[in-house]
């Protein structure tokens, strides 16, 4: 029998609880800082005590943390692993524990407590972080050929551009140890899953860009519960799991359908059913609402890509699906967060509304759409963006229905108008990581700011529908 999420969720706790750790809660996903916009790691809650700040109450504690990370929203039903809502596991030490002490806790927990084979665990390190090696070799007993230095990109960690940082270690897992370690890429997605990361808090970078180092050495690490889950279940993805598998079953009964007999493109629109549900669920409970500005316009962004793949797949019209799905999120919420059934009325009558706007946007768009199509000929560029543009119809909505009578979409066409309005647009061309600052909010503001209608063109979450 595999392991279920909320077991894995509990024996990690209970392995650090055991070990002195102080267990708790989940913090909001909307966070007590103005640098970044919602929560994107179980560190943040600490930042303070990290910084020297506040002053900690405990020496060490854990947590699972819900987190939610737009930057991953194109990742979502593509990669096997990314979401944009998961659970974070954590421990985290404060001028308690370090390297050493991080290391051996973490080995000790995924081959004894899970237990995943040890040769099967492969680890990366800061590229100069000597001592990190040395513990994994010399005290875990990693061969060398399964310790791999990288660069800052992967195993140096900040939540943003200034604040506590440090080195990290990460665990990997080998899904083909057959393959053996010559020529091995951790990069590989095939092979590889990243599933734990340890980092060592050791120092706050300034405004000015500056290292300074932290009063105290600290630890702050996250564990994917999903990613386990995929691992320890033996599941291709971690939509197949026992944490989001049961909403996209949810979806496909809906539809009529079932997820073994999908092709990969409807199984793609399950994936992002599945996790953009869990998303908008718990945020809503915690006070998001949707809007055209910040975190609410992630909500609404997010609950339209639903309504649009509940389409994709089939769910009937003028019935809200999205509540129906929302519940079983809410059913499985407590483990993560015993608030989310309190709000549980709440949750699901705001997506309702929600729902129902957006279909009577996507019903006029596609009334339109009608008579373009009766109207012979193909679906021009022009036509097709402004479908896009106005009524919220990504490209792929557009060329489902003309398909449907055999008509076709001048794609080529649709290009150039939506290249043209994105040289119109002031902030299209950064590139900005959106987990940070208010970047999402700036670019919620440059769009319409009255009644939404449909996506800005440089708001490219829905170019994968
Ligand atoms: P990746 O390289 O796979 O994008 P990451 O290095 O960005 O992951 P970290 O910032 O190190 O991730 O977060 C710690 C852990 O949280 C990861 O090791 C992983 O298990 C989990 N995690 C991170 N991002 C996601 C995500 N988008 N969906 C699910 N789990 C995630
Ligand atoms: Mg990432
Ligand atoms: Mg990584
Ligand atoms: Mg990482």
């Amino acid at each position: 029998e595999a392991m279920s999420g909320a077991e894995i969720r509990r024996r990690f706790i209970d392995f650090y609880v055991s070990r002195g750790h102080k267990q708790l809660p989940s913090s909001s996903l909307v966070p007590d800082d103005p640098t970044v916009l919602l929560t994107i790691a179980g560190m943040l809650q600490f930042k303070p005590i990290f910084l020297g700040q506040e002053k900690k109450k405990y020496d060490c504690c854990t947590t699972t943390q819900k987190c939610v990370r737009t930057n991953d929203i194109e990742n979502v039903g593509v990669t096997a692993r990314h979401h944009t809502f998961f659970e974070m596991l954590g421990n985290f030490s404060f001028g308690d524990y370090f390297k050493k002490g991080a290391i051996r806790y973490a080995w000790e927990l995924c081959t004894t407590v899970f237990p995943l084979d040890p040769q099967r665990i492969w680890v990366s390190v800061f590229e100069d972080d000597d001592e990190s090696f040395e513990i994994w070799e010399k005290v875990v007993g990693v061969p060398r050929e399964r310790i791999v230095r990288m660069g800052e990109k992967d195993n140096f960690w900040s939540s943003g551009p200034t604040g506590p940082c440090g080195p990290c270690t990460e665990l990997y897992y080998d899904f083909k140890p057959e393959l053996g370690p010559e020529g091995a890429d951790l990069e590989d997605d095939d092979r590889f899953i990243e599933f734990y990361n340890l980092v060592f808090m050791q120092y706050n970078r300034t405004a000015s860009g500056e290292l300074e180092p932290l009063e105290a050495k600290c630890v702050d690490t996250g564990m994917g519960l999903e990613r386990m889950a995929q691992i320890l279940q033996g599941k291709p993805n971690n939509y197949e799991t026992d944490l989001i598998f049961p909403l996209i079953e949810k979806a496909c009964s809906l539809a009529g359908k079932r997820y073994s007999d999908l092709d990969e493109r409807s199984r793609q629109a399950c994936k992002v059913i599945g996790d953009h549900t869990r998303a908008v669920v718990y945020l809503i409970s915690d006070g998001v609402t949707p809007s055209n500005i910040g975190r609410g316009y992630i909500v609404r962004r997010l609950l339209r890509r639903v309504v649009l793949k509940g389409r994709l797949l089939g769910v009937p019209r003028g019935e809200t699906f999205t509540p129906e799905v929302a519940k079983i999120a809410v059913e499985m919420s407590p483990g993560c967060d015993p608030e989310v059934r309190q709000n549980e009325q709440r949750v699901l009558a705001e997506m309702a509304r929600e729902e129902q706007r957006f279909c009577k946007t996507l019903d006029r768009g596609e009334a339109i759409l009608e008579d373009l199509l009766a109207a012979g000929g193909e679906v021009s560029g022009a036509d097709a963006f402004m479908l896009y543009d106005t009524y919220g119809f990504p490209l792929e909505i557009t060329q489902e229905l003309a398909w449907e009578r055999g008509v076709a979409v001048d794609v080529a066409g649709f290009e150039t108008a939506m290249e043209e309005a994105r040289l119109l647009s002031r902030s299209a061309h950064e590139q900005v990581d959106m987990t940070l600052n208010d970047y999402e909010g700036d670019l919620a503001k440059s769009v319409q700011p009255t009644e939404f209608c449909g996506y800005g063109d440089n708001l490219r979450c829905d170019a994968t529908i």
